[in-house]
């Protein structure tokens, strides 16, 4: 069977692609190395807008009777305590698509949006492998897989959407991944038993680390904890005990969850930040990890995935239809995710400038506790809603 599109990776991103552009009447081939359902280091939150795209990817329904956790805003406790809460509301005409985030386990969302992309009759192979990507004449033309069995497959087509997250093979053979001078790592567990712990989720700031719990169900919070790389990789043998004496340094995440047992091992992840250049080679486009990460405080990588899911399938539609995937016709995907995502990532660069530094961050605590309408503005922001530039006229209507 001949194909318009391989993607590579179910994740998000590759889910996403896969059903907007069966959507359209296109062959898609989508190859994911392991089977669905599959577990995700992941803080597992959903942002308010990204209800709205898993709505157009028909999966907000299974997601809501999956038992998703509505979240109503966040807490935030600054070094010395001071805290605030923010909630999910209309910025003057900017309104959330619903007026809560959602806290869901990605083994679940993954899984629902993998049933999806079969329902749609997507040919989908899991566990197989990709294991290098094929080039002709400056354009990829299709990909190297291994499936369980360790046969060998090779699958071409015009367009290669590549969304196989953060260890990408696409972006490294083509030689796309750079390092971040961000050197950080996260811990990921889960605990049970943190008293009214259901309604928002928490965020406690203590350079150079800070935490972060979300209740996926009442006997279920996710806790993350994101430390500098360096300060962990000497334990990386003892993650227990370096998670354990960590986390009773940050005293107001310490005391929040005294009492509260753990309920599975501490996994890690790090280096957590990576770029990844804008691919020279035509029939290629990179969605969601795959293209770049920088950190996860604000928690919009799945947001950004289906996002880009979007962008990508408009552009790729387009150049199926024309006959054209060449890199010079593919570039209006690079400048789309430009427009759309750069405000963001000005506004994510600037809050990590304040999260390090523990007299600012005290200070800006202090500010928003002040002014709660600025601080729902930043968790409009935060949660994909408000434009970033809003931040700069908060008393503008639009
Ligand atoms: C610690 C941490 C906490 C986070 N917390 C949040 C949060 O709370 N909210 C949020 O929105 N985002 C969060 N993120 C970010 C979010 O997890 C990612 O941005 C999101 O998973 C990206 O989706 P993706 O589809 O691009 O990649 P993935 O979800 O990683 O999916 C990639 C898929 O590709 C497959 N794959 C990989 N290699 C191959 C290969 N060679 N061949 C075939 N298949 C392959 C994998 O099996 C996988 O299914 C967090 C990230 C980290 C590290």
């Amino acid at each position: 069977m001949s194909f318009d599109v391989i993607v590579v990776g179910a994740g998000p991103a590759g889910a996403a692609t896969a059903i907007l552009l069966a959507e359209r009447g296109l062959r898609i081939l989508v190859l994911d190395r392991a089977r669905f359902p599959r577990p995700k280091i992941c803080g597992e939150y959903l942002s308010p807008e990204t209800l709205r795209v898993l709505d157009r990817l028909g999966v907000l329904k299974a997601v809501d009777h999956a038992g998703a956790t509505p979240l109503a805003g966040m807490r935030i406790t600054a070094p010395d305590g001071t805290a605030v809460t923010g909630t999910y509301r209309a910025i003057g005409a900017w309104r959330p698509y619903r007026d809560h985030a959602l806290a869901l386990g990605r083994e679940v969302l993954d899984a629902i949006l993998v049933d999806r992309v079969r329902a749609l009759g997507v040919e989908l192979r899991e566990r197989t492998r990709v294991t290098d990507v094929l080039v002709d004449d400056g354009h990829v033309v299709g990909v190297e897989a291994m499936d369980a069995d360790t046969r060998v497959h090779v699958f071409r087509a015009p367009l290669v959407v590549a969304a196989d997250g953060r260890a990408s093979v696409v972006a490294r053979r083509l030689g796309l991944l750079r390092e971040h001078r961000l050197q950080r790592m996260a811990l990921v567990t889960y605990v049970r038993g943190v008293s009214e712990c259901g309604e928002v989720g928490e965020i406690f700031i203590d350079p150079p680390d800070y935490a972060i719990l979300n209740p996926i169900a009442p006997d279920r919070i996710n806790m993350s904890v994101v430390v500098p790389l360096a300060d962990a990789a000497a334990w990386s043998h003892r993650l227990e005990d370096f998670f354990t004496a960590r986390v009773g340094q940050l005293a107001h995440l310490a005391r929040r969850v005294a009492g509260a047992e753990r309920t599975a091992p501490v996994q890690a992840m790090g280096p957590l930040a990576y770029d990844v250049a804008a691919p020279t080679v035509g029939g290629l486009l990179l969605v969601g990890d795959a293209a770049g990460f920088y950190d996860p405080l604000t928690g919009e990588g799945v947001f950004s995935a289906l996002r880009g899911a979007e962008l990508a399938s408009d552009v790729a539609a387009a150049a199926l239809q024309a006959g054209d995937c060449s890199a010079k016709r593919l570039g209006s995907y690079q400048r789309a995710r430009r427009r759309v995502f750069a405000a963001k990532a000005r506004f994510t660069h600037a809050l990590q400038f304040v999260v390090a530094r523990r007299r600012l961050a005290n200070l800006t605590a202090r500010v928003l506790v002040r002014r709660p309408g600025l601080l729902d503005l930043l968790l409009g922001v935060v949660g994909d809603y408000v434009p970033p530039g809003r931040l700069l006229h908060p008393a503008r209507r639009r």
